[in-house]
């Protein structure tokens, strides 16, 4: 999954000269139409270079030599000598490199007279796109904050084909009408999309798509349930925590591949699963489980490996969190057209909509499902939107749920790396001595 992201460039580059496929800019996690259109979702970010280390390079090779089961074999021996903390180390590379870049892209999104105080993310959007000559088009799902949709509309001078899909406000319509005007902007995004690629979006491409995200996001939940519940890790947890950052990432694009990112999500959660059973990994029993959100929109990753070094264990569950992980119904008798309209609505409704109450609430069920010890808030700076839930949020999560939480800052990654720390301390002293 890592390779498949680091080395997206030269795929991209193949799938546009060689087969004239079309790149379509995507984010956060709504590539289902376009690969339903035979076109290539591409989270922009992915189209940079990347320094790929050298061992991720030889893992690859030797998957697709010997399959993943010997190359997991061979690397269970490998570890037996602690010849190289391989996974964990290319791991923290492969995250180093993806922030690396982030910076790059908020740098270029801050010289390229986007409007100042904007949030990291917007501007690293905007970074991603800037000279990207390849994109055919941006397929945009216009219902975020302001500052988002505001960003989004200046895309057009670099990517001139947007295709927006307009998200109906809660309590604009009825419930029925709401739906209704939801299908017909999503009926009007495929005729766009057809228009571009040449392909018919039919009930059957919509419905195969779907099948594959369902099976995608079953084992994304298997993996924020199941093995994130569990007290033995198959990995430190700095190093799992690392996992779910790239899970977050690569969910918004599947790596522009749908089948290999299902292959790729079901041979981690076999693994994952094969070294609890064979207790290789890490006993995490007395390390408190931190909930820290929102990460999706820039945050800085030492957080995770401040945060174990501090004795605790950090989840990242933004998609779950914003209602991205519900599967769409796919039966024979079901409308694919309005089942994806639902899934939007809801999605909109739970998380991504940013209504204060729902996001709240939304907050609360992933704390409570998850069974967390605490929540670390991400105030990003320059978000209007989201930061305003984190008193109400706090005082909730404190009277509800009865658990302690805190609200960092984050502006760029690398700053304020020691307040964060500062901060920290005392709130992981706190939370152990509770234990
Ligand atoms: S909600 Fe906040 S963090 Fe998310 S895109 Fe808008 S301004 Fe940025």
């Amino acid at each position: 999954m890592a390779n498949n992201f680091l080395t997206g460039r030269e795929y991209l580059r193949r799938k546009k000269l060689r087969e004239k496929k079309k790149l379509i800019s995507v984010a956060l996690g709504f590539p289902d139409l376009i690969f339903a259109a035979g076109g290539i979702p591409v989270f922009p970010i992915r189209l940079e270079s990347f320094t790929v280390n050298r061992y991720l390079t030889a893992l690859n090779s030797a998957t697709s030599v010997l399959g993943w089961s010997l190359t997991a074999k061979f690397l269970d021996f490998a570890r037996q000598f602690d010849i190289l903390k391989l996974v964990d180390k290319i791991l923290e590379e492969v995250i180093s490199s993806i922030n690396q870049k982030y910076n790059q892209m908020y740098d270029l999104g801050v010289q390229n007279g986007v409007p100042s105080d904007l949030c990291y993310g917007i501007y690293a959007l905007y970074g991603m796109h800037k000279e990207r000559k390849q994109i055919d088009a941006n397929l945009n799902f216009a219902m975020r904050c302001g500052e988002w949709n505001k960003i989004s509309e200046s895309l057009r001078s670099i990517v001139p084909n947007q295709i927006w899909v307009d998200i109906p406000a809660l309590n604009a319509e009825d419930e029925k009408e709401r739906l209704s005007l939801m299908v017909s902007n999503v009926n009007k995004a495929i005729d766009e999309l057809e228009l571009l690629t040449g392909n018919v979006i039919s009930d059957n491409s919509l419905n195969k798509q779907f099948r594959i995200g369902n099976q995608v996001k079953r084992f994304y939940n298997t993996i924020l349930y199941e093995i994130s519940a569990s007290n033995f890790y198959p990995c430190n947890p700095a190093t799992f925590a690392e996992i779910l950052a790239l899970l977050t990432i690569t969910f918004q694009d599947y790596n522009s591949n749908a089948q290999r990112f299902l292959e790729n999500m079901s041979h981690l959660v076999k693994e994952m699963r094969e070294r609890i059973k064979k207790g290789i990994g890490m006993d995490v029993t007395n390390m408190p489980k931190l909930l820290f959100s929102p990460m999706y929109s820039g945050w800085e990753p030492e957080i995770h490996e401040i945060i174990y070094k501090l004795g605790g264990r950090v989840l990242y569950a933004d998609w779950e969190i914003l209602g991205l992980l519900e599967e769409i119904p796919v039966s024979k008798n079901s409308d694919p057209i309005e089942s994806y309209s639902r899934y939007l609505l809801d999605a909109s409704t739970k998380g991504i909509g940013c209504d204060n109450e729902n996001l709240t609430s939304s907050y609360l069920k992933a704390a409570k499902n998850m069974e967390v010890d605490g929540l670390i808030f991400n105030q990003v700076y320059g978000c209007p939107s989201m930061s305003n839930i984190y008193e109400n949020l706090k005082r909730k999560v404190e009277s509800e749920l009865k658990l302690p939480s805190i609200v960092i800052k984050f502006k760029k990654i690398g700053e304020n790396i020691e307040e964060i720390e500062n901060r920290l301390k005392p709130f992981m002293e706190e939370l152990r001595s509770i234990d």
